[in-house]
Order: structure tokens, then C-alpha cells, then sequence
């Protein structure tokens, strides 16, 4: 039974959908005015991470996340740029989504962009305003009343008493030390993008785009809702407060949070100017993939902090599994066992680990448990690392080497025949051969095999 720590509660749950097998889960997804910085991406593996955890328990995963195309920064920045919003928003759309292919982290079912649900936005707003959780300020923009909401700071953990009441907070940039009434809908101001609406022309606030969205797709009540620690207020207090005042249900039942990625100590930020793209770590020579390696050897609720250093260390680790990997696939033979009683016990193991709130670190020892363990068939270890794999998401099934070329094969043999004879010059000049040609050879208790590098 998977257990998850839970914002909410403040406690590890065990987790169960409440819709049969499908489990409706919503993620908070990027603003698109930049590329994402690899804080960011940390954050969403951790949310993959969960997803294929969650099909590893047998359940079948709706997920939902937002691509937040109208904000300020967006607004801002078509105006430095003299381009307009869709100029700004399209192509970094499509950036973000190939990081995600590089971390091999999964499309998530349904990614709805704000600007095609301001209509769902508007109709939530109205019926805020009708219910009296809405008003309107003298600025004409509509607000969200906070005294009015019953369990405001629930997730968050706000004592009531310091609830600043009637001070309003318009930016999308939010104080993150107050409790504010938020902005629903901003009144137009000269020269932003805006929609007609019952209350006036303008455009959504930010908090009223999660809520929308995941309510339209994912019903008044689902299971799972996450994001990064920094979101949890106000955006997830105030994403809970509009949405249970508008239903009168639970808004979602768990909330997980993943830690930040820091550098030197600070939190990794754009506003901050200390981030790193997924640019970055491809031009200094690094695998994508070495940097989900690094963020599956450290929990989701663990703060890491960012050097290059760990992320060689990290690169080390990848490759050298990546390394085994093709050893083992190069020594499986058909008439190979599987030792059914140790997979059973190993996967049991990895299944405890995940389990306990997503233990990907312990998951990802206990592929290199498999891959040292010297009594364990090559076929055994390639079916175990593979079904590990389908949480941890490394991409074990496409480590493959190269076929064996004919030539590459001859050599083998020759440099066989120079060590019978002793002639280990020869051997190496032939071992080197095969380097030249992208292929490691190995002498194993099999004999000797070759590795595609
Ligand atoms: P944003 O575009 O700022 O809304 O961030 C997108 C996602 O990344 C949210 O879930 C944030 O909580 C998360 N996030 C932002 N900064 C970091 C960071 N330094 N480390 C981990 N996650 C972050
Ligand atoms: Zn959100």
C-alpha cells in the first residue's frame, strides 16, 4: 500500500484514489515566459517519479498540468520585446516540453492552457460573487475575501489571528509572508491583453487558473494535487479557499510538496538570477539523464543543494550503471534462469521503498544491489533493473550496446589467439583496436565480450 506524506494533514497517509483504479491528480505547471530553470525540473520528477509509482501500484493515472500562458512577467516581457503574448508563450512552450522528453519525464494526460479556459475562469469568479467570497474593489478588479473562507491557512498552517483582512494583493507576485485578499479577475489597465466578462473587461489572476482547470477536468473533488514547497502558500491556500468556497467540497484530499533545489544554500530562482537551464547542463557535456539521476538520489522532500560536482558524481553513477547494464545484457544467454525467488525478494524491497513516500533513493540502491549481486543471473538482473526502472524512469530498456560488428568479432578472436600465445603486446594493440572502433572488450568467467562505449 502506497504511503504518501501529506501537506495537509501533515502526516504519512496511505493512499487509495477514490475513483476505482484511476487516480485524478493535478500539477502546477510553468509559466511559460522563460525556460525553466532545473529547480523547476526537479519538482516535475519528483511528479513523474509519482505518476509511474502510481501505475506501478496497478492504477491508471489522470493527470493534469497547467501551462500558465498570461501573467505579468509574460505581459512584461511582449512589452520589452515589442512581441506579442503568443510570440513569448508558443516557443517556450515547446521548450519546456522537450526538457521533459530529455528527463524522460511522461506527458502528463491533459495540459490545458489558460488562455482557452477563461470562460470556465469567469463562470467560477461569478459564482464567488454570488455565494459572497468575492468583491469588488474600487480599482474594479474582483477579489477573493479571506475572512469569509472558514479553513483559510489550513494547508499553509496560518494562524487566523494574523490574517491581514481587507489588504488586497494584485500583482501575480505575492507577498509571501502575509495572508491577503487575492485577485480573481485584474480590471483592464491600457495596453494589456483582456477578455470581456459580466464583471468588466480583464484577465484571470493567477490562483483562479489551477482551480478552473482542475475542477473542469478533474472533477469538484479529486485525489492528488502537488507542486513545489514555495507554491504551498499562498497559491495552493488560496487555489483551496476559492475553489471549496465556490463547491462546498473538498478541494483535492492529499497535497505533496517537493523541496527546492538550492544553490549555494539559496533557493534557485529566477528572480534570484542563480539558476542553470537544461541548456546549461548540455552545453558543459552532461546527459540530461544524469541530472534525474542526481534528483532520484535524493528524496522529493529533502532540500538538495546544486554543484556541479554532485552532478559529476551523479553523471559517474549514470554512466557506470549504464555500463553494467550492457555487461549484463552482453552476458545473458537464452538458456539463462531466472532466480524467481531472489527477483520476488528484491522487488519487494524496491516496492517498500517506494512506497514509503516515494523512496527513490532506496530504489535506485537497490538496482545496484541487483546489478553487484554476484549470484544473480544476467537475465534476472536485466528483468529487475528494467522493472525497477518503470518508476525510476532512467531509460534501462534502450540501454543497449551496439550490435557486435563482424570485424570487431574477428578482432576478439585474434587477440584470443595472441593470449594463448602469450603475446599480450599483440593483445593489447588489438584490444585498443576495438576502443578505436567504440567497443570495450571484457574478459569474463564466460569469456571474453565486447561493449559497445
Ligand atoms: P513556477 O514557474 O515558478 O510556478 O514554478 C514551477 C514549479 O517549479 C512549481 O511547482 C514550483 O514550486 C517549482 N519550483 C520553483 N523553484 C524551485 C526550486 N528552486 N526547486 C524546486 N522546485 C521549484
Ligand atoms: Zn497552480
Amino acid at each position: 500500500m502506497l504511503r504518501l506524506e501529506n501537506t495537509l494533514t501533515g502526516r504519512k497517509e496511505e493512499f487509495k484514489p477514490t475513483r476505482g483504479k484511476i487516480v485524478r491528480f493535478y500539477t502546477c505547471g510553468p509559466t511559460v515566459y522563460n525556460f525553466v530553470h532545473i529547480g523547476n525540473l526537479r519538482t516535475y520528477i519528483f511528479e513523474d517519479v509519482l505518476r509511474r509509482a502510481l501505475r506501478y501500484e496497478g492504477y491508471k493515472t489522470l493527470q493534469v498540468m497547467n501551462i500558465t500562458d498570461i501573467e505579468d512577467k509574460i505581459i512584461k516581457k511582449a512589452k520589452t520585446e515589442g512581441k506579442t503574448i503568443k510570440e513569448i508563450t508558443i516557443p517556450f512552450t515547446r521548450s519546456f516540453m522537450e526538457d521533459l522528453k530529455k528527463l524522460n519525464i511522461e506527458k502528463p494526460e491533459i495540459m490545458p492552457r489558460a488562455t482557452a479556459h477563461i470562460k470556465e475562469m469567469i463562470a467560477l469568479i461569478e459564482k464567488l460573487l454570488q455565494k459572497g467570497f468575492a468583491y469588488k474593489g474600487n480599482d474594479g478588479s474582483i477579489y477573493f475575501d479571506i475572512t469569509k473562507s472558514e479553513g483559510y491557512g489550513k494547508l499553509a498552517k496560518i494562524d487566523k489571528k494574523n490574517l491581514k483582512a481587507g489588504i488586497r494583493i494584485e500583482a501575480d507576485e505575492y507577498n509571501k509572508d502575509e495572508a491577503q485578499d487575492f485577485v480573481l479577475w485584474k480590471a483592464k489597465k491600457e495596453g494589456e491583453p483582456s477578455w470581456k466578462s459580466p464583471f468588466g473587461p480583464g484577465r484571470p489572476g493567477w490562483h483562479i487558473e489551477c482551480s478552473a482547470m482542475s475542477i473542469k477536468y478533474l472533477g469538484e473533488s479529486f485525489d492528488i494535487h502537488t507542486g513545489g514547497i514555495d507554491n504551498a502558500f499562498p497559491h495552493h491556500e488560496n487555489e483551496i479557499a476559492q475553489s471549496e468556497a465556490a463547491t462546498g467540497k473538498i478541494f483535492s484530499r492529499f497535497w505533496l510538496h517537493g523541496e527546492h533545489l538550492l544553490v549555494g544554500g539559496e533557493k534557485m530562482a529566477k528572480s534570484a538570477g542563480n539558476f542553470y537551464t537544461m541548456r546549461d547542463i548540455e552545453k558543459k557535456g552532461y546527459d540530461p539523464t544524469a541530472f534525474r539521476y542526481l534528483v532520484l538520489s535524493n528524496h522529493y522532500r529533502s532540500k538538495l543543494n546544486f554543484t556541479w560536482e554532485s552532478l559529476t558524481a551523479a553523471k559517474n553513477g549514470y554512466q557506470n550503471l549504464r555500463d553494467e547494464i550492457k555487461r549484463a545484457r552482453a552476458m545473458a544467454d537464452k538458456k539463462d534462469k531466472h532466480n524467481k525467488s531472489k527477483e520476488k525478494e528484491y522487488l519487494s524491497i524496491f516496492k517498500q521503498a517506494i512506497e514509503n513516500d516515494l523512496g527513490a533513493p532506496e530504489g535506485l540502491a537497490e538496482i545496484w544491489n541487483v546489478m553487484k549481486d554476484k549470484d544473480l543471473s544476467p537475465v534476472s538482473k536485466i528483468f529487475l533493473a528494467e522493472e525497477m526502472d518503470k518508476v525510476l524512469g532512467l531509460g534501462i530498456a534502450k540501454m543497449k550496446s551496439r550490435p557486435v560488428t563482424l570485424e570487431v568479432r574477428k578482432i576478439i578472436k585474434e587477440r584470443e589467439m595472441a593470449r594463448t600465445e602469450k603475446d599480450f603486446n599483440k593483445s593489447d594493440i588489438l584490444r585498443n583496436k576495438a576502443e578505436e572502433l567504440g567497443y570495450r572488450i571484457e574478459d569474463t568467467p564466460k569469456g571474453p565480450i565486447a561493449i559497445g562505449i
